[in-house]
């Protein structure tokens, strides 16, 4: 049985990997900054309001991981924000800057902490949640795209960094994932586009060649995957779960 922390377990991708895990008979600690979604979580689960971009906050939780378990076997660093959605010149710089902060600054302070109780046990797999984003980029969304390639750059370096004391690093890369954030992605590219909401969904889904959204149970099943002992030699892995991405903008 593993010990499973989660970053934005509160809906959405998170959710479904914690329950996933938690399936599997793991236990969980979730993290989130919504409290209603915390609530709503089962109580089985460890569950707490932490901001993964307030390093004060991320380093107390660390202490109280290691007070209650006294280890982390995964760490699914998820949390991560849409940003605006805007053309490059129009996009103001405290947008650029908290989407920064929450999606690319988060998996740091994630791995940052994860890394000594990990090294410690000379074990331990971390699962990055990055973005098809982070490999093609993303039009309107100059912040976002930057953050995800950035998590990458994380992914490869703390695969490196933690390989010889036998941790793991990977990074999944959803495509569009059905669920509410998608939805409002949805709402403001028509917008921006001047296109129907249901154009764009169906530009999405073409742009793939399995011609379909992911589901967040279609992620959660990677993460479990790359959290488990059969993913003993994969690290370092860029790995996307996307019907397989044949064109990244449809729409332009
Ligand atoms: P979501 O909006 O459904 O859930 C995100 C959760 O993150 C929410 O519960 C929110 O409260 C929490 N959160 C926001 N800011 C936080 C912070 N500072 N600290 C801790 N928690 C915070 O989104 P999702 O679709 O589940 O996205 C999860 C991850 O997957 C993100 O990193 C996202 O960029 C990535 N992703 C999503 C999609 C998609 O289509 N939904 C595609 C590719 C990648």
């Amino acid at each position: 049985m593993s010990r499973v922390l989660i970053t934005a377990g509160g809906s959405g991708i998170g959710r479904a990997m914690a329950t996933a895990f938690a399936a599997a008979g793991h236990d969980v600690w979730v993290t989130d900054v919504d409290a209603d979604s915390l609530d709503a979580l089962p109580a089985a689960w460890r569950a707490e309001l932490v901001d993964v971009s307030d390093e004060a906050a991320m380093a107390a939780l660390f202490e109280r991981i290691v007070a209650e378990w006294g280890g982390l076997d995964v760490v699914c660093a998820n949390a991560g924000i849409a940003g605006p959605t805007a053309k490059v010149e129009d996009v103001a710089w405290d947008d650029w800057r908290a989407c920064l902060d929450v999606t690319l600054g988060g998996a740091f302070l994630t791995a940052k902490y994860a890394a000594p109780l990990m090294k410690a046990q000379r074990a331990g797999s971390i699962v990055l949640t990055s973005s098809t984003a982070g490999i093609y980029g993303y039009p309107n969304r100059a912040p976002y795209a930057a953050a995800k390639w950035g998590v990458i750059g994380l992914m490869k370096t703390l695969a490196m960094e933690l390989g010889p004391f036998g941790i793991r690093a990977n990074a999944i890369c959803p495509g569009a994932v059905e669920g509410p954030r998608m939805e409002r992605v949805l709402e403001r590219e028509a917008a921006i586009k001047g296109m129907t909401r249901d154009d764009v969904y169906r530009g999405y889904a073409s742009g793939t060649a399995l011609g379909a959204f992911v589901t967040a149970e279609d992620v959660a099943a990677m993460a479990l995957y790359l959290g488990s002992g059969g993913a003993r030699m994969v690290s370092g892995q860029v790995i996307s779960v996307d019907g397989f991405t044949i064109n990244p903008d449809p729409q332009v």
